[in-house]
């Protein structure tokens, strides 16, 4: 038994449900309804059985109990993946955005009768477009990849507005998140790659060669994905609008700046907030997300509508707006995941919101500390809010990421991003967060020295043969990816 505080409950193999199917329940079941059927219920009524398995009620809660026991969650331990910022959701933001009064809201409800909800994302709107340094703010787009579709659009509609219509050229570095390129493919653009330089930064010699007539724009994530400041920024964005171009921020990593600095200060003009992971709503779960987009005043003619507007007595919504790229959801946004992001920026206020970043950074440098003799840091120096690591050093003895993310699953924790950002060789991305203490940060270190001291004793057969502990070890991800089986046959062959 480890000693480790994440390790999670004892794990039973259990069958599917229809496995462990009888036909006739062997338990207490509700009586049936006296009497005829209503009439009008009649053309409703079932002519044969459902078939679904007969297990009694305590028996069913059992079997979803036992294998949510499966799952490992932030709840049942540390969770330190890269590149995905908030896993830990604060219960006082749930707790508002479940209200009675926001949560049964209707999109389509008379517009007198939802001006509080209108009035939070006034403010959202307006906090935001402080945060950003951009305060023009859409809260329409329902995730990152979305808000950086709306912000290419409204780019690619400025540049035809000023009757630039061969600039269709977007550049994208090498280290940049894969919804990046897509994003300008599906706006009608084509992607040309900057390749980064040595230290994991853009490299100024290489986006000068591909600035020229046709550059619509440069996708920049800063930080960006090696966990790296770009520190020639005000250089990087100079360049690009004396070539004609605009810069979009991928503002997946704001949560490393807020509070601190302003990318609208560093010449962005246009970014995505991803507040599922800047600021609460964890997206591991694939579950709604929000990616409302900030921008300055180039741009700002060019914003979704319908938009969020006030008059002397009341919130409405203000259709009419020539250049608007138009609507690009059907309602003015994610309300659920906004309300969780204004709850927690307003939990920090204006004086205290860069306590986030501060202890974002703080807990990702000390990870980066603590675990630097015992593994290869591609790019040294202080790092921002997650920390790079590769498998080099234990590559030496056969031991690649994979295992070493499979033997933390044994240790109790789930493994870190592995392989992302893809210009790095066995790349290790750990993103702790502000949300985690000193001890839990420990505990993960210890379980990392372990592993590096288990490589370095030659103890390479346990290693592969991680995890021991889940109930599957490593299963063949390819053949899962290509012959998915998702259905379970109702004859049982
Ligand atoms: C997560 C992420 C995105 C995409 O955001 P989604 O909300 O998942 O669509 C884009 N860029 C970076 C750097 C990211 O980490």
């Amino acid at each position: 038994m480890s000693a480790y505080s994440g390790v999670t409950g004892i794990q039973h193999e259990e069958p599917l449900i229809f496995e462990r199917a009888h036909s006739e329940p062997e338990s207490i079941s509700l009586p049936g309804i006296d009497g005829p059927a209503p009439k009008a219920l009649k053309e409703f009524l079932r002519e044969n059985p459902a078939n679904i398995p007969g297990l009694s009620e305590p028996e069913t809660v059992r079997h979803f109990v036992r294998l949510s026991q499966w799952n490992h969650g932030i709840e049942t331990g540390f969770y330190p993946l890269g590149s995905c910022t908030m896993k830990y959701n604060p219960r006082v933001n749930e707790k508002i955005a479940r209200l009675p009064g926001l949560a049964q809201l209707h999109p389509d409800q008379p517009l007198h009768t939802v001006q509080g909800v209108l009035s939070l994302l006034f403010d959202l709107q307006s906090w935001l477009g402080e945060i950003s340094g951009l305060p023009f703010v859409t809260l329409q787009p329902a995730a990152g990849a979305h808000g950086e579709l709306a912000g290419l659009m409204m780019i690619r509609a400025h540049l035809d507005s000023l009757g630039e219509i061969s600039r269709r050229k977007v550049l994208v570095p090498d280290s940049a998140h894969g919804t990046n390129p897509a994003s300008a493919a599906l706006c009608g653009m084509r992607t040309v790659e900057i390749k980064s330089g040595p230290d994991g930064r853009i490299d100024l010699a290489e986006l000068k060669s591909h600035l020229d007539g046709e550059t619509a724009a440069l996708m920049l994530t800063n930080p960006n994905t090696t966990g790296m400041f770009e520190s020639d920024i005000r250089e990087i964005c100079d360049l690009v609008h004396q070539a004609g171009g605009l810069v979009y921020g991928d503002g997946a990593n704001l949560n490393a700046l807020v509070g601190i600095a302003r990318p609208g200060d560093m010449g962005i003009d246009c970014l995505h907030i991803n507040v599922h992971k800047t600021f609460s709503t964890p997206h591991g779960g694939g579950g709604p997300g929000a990616g409302p987009v900030a921008v300055n005043e180039t741009l700002a003619p060019y914003l979704p509508v319908p938009r969020i507007a006030k008059d002397s007595d009341a919130f409405y919504l203000e259709y009419e707006a020539e250049k608007s790229i138009g609507p690009i959801l059907g309602s003015i946004g994610q309300t659920g995941v906004l309300l969780r992001a204004a709850a927690y920026i307003a939990a920090f206020g204006h004086e205290h919101l860069h306590k986030i970043a501060e202890d974002a950074v703080l807990n990702a440098n000390y990870v980066l500390a603590r675990l630097k003799d015992a593994y290869h840091v591609p790019f040294p120096g202080l790092c921002k809010h997650e920390c790079l690591l590769t498998d080099e050093e234990q590559n030496r003895h056969g031991i690649k990421t994979l295992d070493i993310a499979k033997r933390l699953i044994d240790l109790g924790f789930h493994p870190m991003t592995v392989y992302f950002p893809l210009i790095v060789h066995g790349a290790m991305l750990i993103e702790p967060t502000e949300t985690e203490s000193k001890r839990t940060l420990d505990t993960f270190c210890d379980a990392m020295l372990e592993i590096a001291a288990q490589v370095e004793a030659g103890d390479i057969e346990a290693l592969l043969a991680a995890p021991q502990k889940p109930v599957r070890s490593r299963l063949d991800e390819t053949v899962a990816a290509r012959n998915p089986v998702l259905t379970w046959p109702e004859s049982g062959d």
